[in-house]
């Protein structure tokens, strides 16, 4: 069957950056399930995955706007490192939980000069081109409960 919205996809992929670096792997982390059109993967990803079936192999550049956006300068501040709860154990590419108001933020110590903390609120890879290398392996319609759920149970997916 080919790949429309309420498919269960299962599939492998590599994926690259600009500089053919690995970023990240199906081989590491096992073929990735995901229900189609929810969604639940990058926007220009699950585009090129529809009408396509089990077997199918592609390879795809998809830009930030397709993907975890542009990088904003506005979601970067430099903060003193003692307005920061253990600020005295920073150190560059920790990850951080921030509050935003009601909101939970993730942002990226990003450089440590001094006593000045560079925190980067942007995705890891937004701003860059995801180049995917993807072999799909299995394509299955969505159960029904899956559907009133939003994703995927079974191997690979939600246990509930
Ligand atoms: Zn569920």
């Amino acid at each position: 069957m080919k790949i429309s919205k309420g498919s269960v996809v299962l599939f492998d992929y590599t994926l690259t950056d600009d500089d053919k670096e690995i970023i990240d792997s199906s081989k590491e982390e096992g073929a990735l399930t995901y229900l189609h059109g929810e969604g639940q993967i990058v926007k220009g990803l699950e585009k090129a995955m529809e009408g396509r079936k089990a077997g199918d192999a592609f390879k795809i550049t998809i830009s930030p706007e397709e993907a975890y956006g542009i990088h904003d300068p506005a979601k970067i501040a430099v903060v003193p490192a003692d307005q920061i709860e253990g600020g005295e154990e920073l150190e560059e590419g920790m990850q951080l939980e921030a509050s935003h108001g009601d909101e939970e933020q993730v942002v990226v110590v990003s450089k440590i000069e001094g006593d000045q903390v560079t925190l980067d609120g942007n995705h890891p890879l937004a701003g860059m081109n995801l180049h995917f290398e993807v072999t799909i392996r299995e394509v299955r319609a969505a159960t029904t409960e899956e559907i009133e759920h939003g994703h995927v149970h079974g191997p690979g997916g939600h246990a509930h």
